[in-house]
């Protein structure tokens, strides 16, 4: 699945949206992106999950870990094309944290892996818990990148980067158009 291939699939399966949509930082975005529409299909996901292995250069991992719950299905996808295991965190007490038996072997080399990369703070704080239990964090990855500029402290590969612009109401040129905002997924499809 190259970018052009991935781009039309993230429209076709409703995940891309184009429009005038209110986020719920509370700004305004001509466009908007549910990844999860995009991995609904396991055959796609598995698409990507290979997709993003396949363009890795850096250290094989032993295992993958991934921020609940976004990167659930696509971290499950590149742990099976990598053939290792996937346990992921969740947040107890608004702390991410390895529940429900998980472990992390010392030593043990892991790629974080989520859907979006928006501002990085999921997967910054998944690899603080991973490196206090005496794991290395060899990546991360994720099907889209929509950081702009920001950068991870570690090697990160995802298949498709989005420039997304988001702006105060104030500032919304759809607005100034007479454009009615809208809130994504709102709408009964
Ligand atoms: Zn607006």
């Amino acid at each position: 699945m190259n970018e052009t291939e991935l781009k039309d699939y993230l429209s076709a399966s409703g995940a891309f949206l184009e429009g005038h949509f209110l986020l719920s930082s509370g700004l305004h975005s001509p466009n908007y992106v549910q990844c999860a529409l995009a991995l609904k299909t396991p055959a796609r996901a598995g698409e990507m999950g290979a997709a993003l292995v396949a363009g890795w250069q850096g250290p094989r991992p032993d295992i993958i870990l991934s921020p609940a719950m976004g990167g659930l299905i696509i971290g499950h996808e590149v742990a099976r094309a990598f053939g290792v295991d996937f346990i992921f965190t969740e947040r107890e007490n608004n702390i991410m944290t390895l529940r429900r038996g998980f472990s992390l072997a010392k030593g043990a080399r892991l790629i974080i892996v989520e859907d979006v990369f928006t501002t990085g703070k999921s997967t910054l704080e998944t690899s603080a818990q991973a490196e206090a239990l005496g794991a290395k964090v060899v990546g991360a990855m994720s099907v889209i990148n929509r950081m702009g500029a920001k950068t991870l402290p570690f090697p990160s590969l995802s298949l498709l980067k989005l420039e997304l612009t988001a702006l105060p109401a104030e500032a919304c040129p759809l607005c100034r158009a007479g454009s009615l905002v809208v809130k994504p997924g709102s709408r009964k499809f």
